[in-house]
């Protein structure tokens, strides 16, 4: 699909629960050399007033994956149009050294009201695919991309589009839009404007690469500084890495930083150059005869159609169900639900989150309003309220839930039990432990066929966590044949739908990284230790819910000694909060300095090369979270509040923890 002369930049897919917190970290594709502009002039400059870009917006949902609504939509498009007009309101708090150099693009997205086959349309359309499996073909819906940019909204790792170039995509080319991903935190502008500046010809401030902090790059724009670019979700505007006393444009767009608010002047010239050079694919869509046939000049005039779609999150005492209001043809200017039966009983809100109490069937009513005409659609749905599903453990209301399995700890616990199924299985172990002589264990035993050890934990509610995590120390030796041990983490949600049947997290043995080769293996030092971790799939966090720790040992060869299997200090709650885990043994090589005011550099173990960096504060709240870190990491502390936060760092399967006092 993509011109030869275009790079793929691979980029490692973040977990999708990490996903949802990720700022425009995107996957581009752009070509591998400079565009060298025509003539230097912003369309500002040329006069005649913006650009208009006929563009339509596919949303495609299906039962794992809602749509966005339409309200939401055209929001985020006008917002998207005040950042590349540089009419948005924090203008002011642009960095000094960039207040002059602020770039008006001189383009306007406008939603199309006449599709590619003449039929009227509001430029929102809406694909529904129900429980088809598997991620859509979105670009199957493509409408000529001559005519309209195309917006696609699914689901995926990353939002991504095509830098344009003389020749390249083909205009016309199907799959030139842009791609914007559902978990993009619901098509934030932010997100839209970065993807469109690529789509009007910018590249990253940090060059040719969609990997930011890594090496200093050029975009080929003179007015934005040489940069490494930002860690997402960060938002450092006295970043100066790359060239001494020169600070880098944070606030520009095509950062990935939080806090991107602007372009520059000679952004505004190259998209000027791209948008106006007849051998660019974007040239055809804002000629007056395009405009005039997808009518973006025209009141739109459709009939409208609305609809309501809903999700359900099952519980054992109620059942939350989310209702979506959706509409084609026109956007409502106003909505009423009601809801009877359910608690509230009326919403205004695109979005509205209703309870219901009792199994049944309900009918919600839509009521949707255009100009003062309006339209009543019922919607029906079916709720379960059912506590025989649960099993029987008592629930874990606190969170983040730890179990260091010391001071005589024995199975089965109110809240943990482990199956009995005829064959050695989880145990206390008093004889070996992380930081103590105490742990849960599965002996060694001459498994030849298929045997699985169960640990069933619950009932958890994890609703409220942003990124639910598990973390657990595990010890266990590994020679030749690495894949005799595997661990499964399985979740089933109680009182309602088994969203995994199958385990969602497996680690074989030659994943665990366990540094211990010897055959009839005992733990007896910290070091032979390590640490497990995992965040649960955003989409399985509702209502009631049990985790299993699956031990699975499939077969083993009689010549083989049978070895054990080791747990401590169990974790489940907010990603990264170490309570309950008591270590920090390298505290001080991690971070420095520490206490800090102002600054901190945190430097990873040696022969890491590439980590994951989250920070909590003492509450739990995740305040950084960096998915991709090479080498050491200078922090700005200046505006963070004083206290004590957790640092931790991930590689591999590897977590170090440390305490950061910020005073
Ligand atoms: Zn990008």
């Amino acid at each position: 699909m993509h011109h030869a002369s275009f790079l793929r930049i691979a980029r490692c897919i973040p977990p999708i629960a990490f996903a949802l917190n990720a700022q425009a970290q995107c996957s581009t594709v752009m070509p591998d050399r400079p565009y060298l502009p025509l003539g230097p002039q912003s369309i500002a400059e040329r006069g005649g007033g913006p650009v208009i870009i006929p563009t339509l917006v596919h949303v495609h949902y299906s039962d794992i994956f809602y749509p966005i609504t339409p309200d939401r939509i055209a929001n985020a498009i006008d917002q998207c149009n005040a950042f590349i007009r540089a009419q948005n309101d924090d203008l002011d708090q642009v960095h000094p050294a960039f207040a002059d150099l602020v770039g008006d693009l001189g383009v306007e997205l406008r939603l199309a009201t006449i599709d590619a086959n003449g039929q009227c349309t509001s430029g929102i359309l809406y694909y529904d695919h129900g429980a088809e499996p598997g991620i859509p073909d979105v670009w199957s819906q493509a409408q000529n991309t001559a005519s309209y940019l195309n917006i696609h909204v699914s689901v995926g790792p990353s939002s991504w589009t095509i830098v344009p170039f003389p020749g390249a995509p083909v205009s016309g080319d199907p799959g030139d839009g842009i791609f914007f991903t559902t978990y993009d935190a619901q098509f934030r502008p932010e997100v839209l404007a970065h993807e469109v500046g690529h789509w009007l010809g910018l590249y990253h401030t940090f060059g040719q690469t969609n990997t930011s902090g890594v090496d200093c790059g050029d975009d080929w724009i003179a007015d934005t500084p040489i940069t490494k670019g930002s860690l997402p979700e960060s938002c450092d505007t006295s970043l100066s890495e790359c060239t001494a006393g020169v600070i880098e444009n944070v606030d520009n767009h095509m950062d990935y930083s939080l806090c991107g608010k602007m372009f520059t002047q000679g952004q505004a010239q190259h998209v000027g150059a791209v948008v106006m050079d007849p051998t660019i694919a974007r040239y055809p869509l804002h000629q007056p005869a395009n405009l005039a046939s997808t009518g973006v000049f025209l009141p739109p005039a459709c009939d409208m159609s609305t609809w309501a779609w809903h999700r359900l999150f099952p519980n054992c005492d109620s059942s939350r169900v989310q209702l979506f209001a959706l509409a084609s043809g026109r956007i409502p200017d106003s909505l009423q639900w009601s809801f009877p039966g359910g608690s509230p009983a009326t919403s205004t809100s695109t979005v509205a989150d209703v309870f219901y109490f009792n199994t049944g069937t309900y009918t919600a009513q839509l009521t949707s309003c255009i100009d003062g005409s309006c339209t009543t659609v019922d919607h029906s749905i079916s709720v379960v309220v059912n506590n025989s599903m649960s099993n029987g453990l008592q629930p874990i209301t606190s969170l983040p839930f730890t179990e260091d399995f010391e001071n005589g700890f024995s199975l089965p616990q109110p809240h943990m039990f482990a199956v009995n199924d005829g064959t050695p299985t989880w145990q206390p172990c008093g004889f070996a432990g992380y930081a103590s002589a105490n742990s849960l264990y599965v002996p060694a035993e001459a498994v030849t066929q298929n045997d699985t050890c169960d640990l069933v934990l619950g009932n958890f509610e994890f609703s409220g966590l942003t990124t639910p995590t598990l973390s657990f120390k595990i010890a266990a030796t590994q020679y030749d044949f690495a894949w005799w041990h595997t661990l499964e983490i399985r979740f089933r949600q109680l009182c309602g739908t088994n969203f995994s049947p199958g385990a969602w997290q497996i680690w074989q043995l030659n994943e665990m990284n366990v540094p211990n080769s010897t055959s009839g293996f005992t733990p007896t030092t910290d070091a032979e230790w390590v640490t497990l971790s995992t965040a649960f799939p955003v989409w399985n966090t509702a209502g009631p819910a049990e985790l299993t720790l699956r031990l699975r040992r499939p077969w083993m060869p009689f010549s083989f000694t049978p070895e054990g299997f080791w747990l401590d200090d169990l974790y489940i709650g907010e990603a990264m909060i170490p309570t309950g885990i008591p270590e920090f043994p390298d505290e001080g090589s991690l971070l420095a300095p520490n206490p800090t005011s102002g600054s901190v550099k945190i430097t990873p173990p040696p022969g890491t090369d590439n980590y994951e960096l989250l920070v909590h504060d003492p509450t739990g709240r995740e305040v950084l979270h960096h998915s991709a870190v090479t080498g050491s990491l200078a922090l700005d502390l200046s505006s963070w509040a004083k206290g004590m936060y957790l640092v931790g760092l991930r590689a591999g399967a590897h977590w170090q923890r440390s305490k950061l006092i910020v005073e």
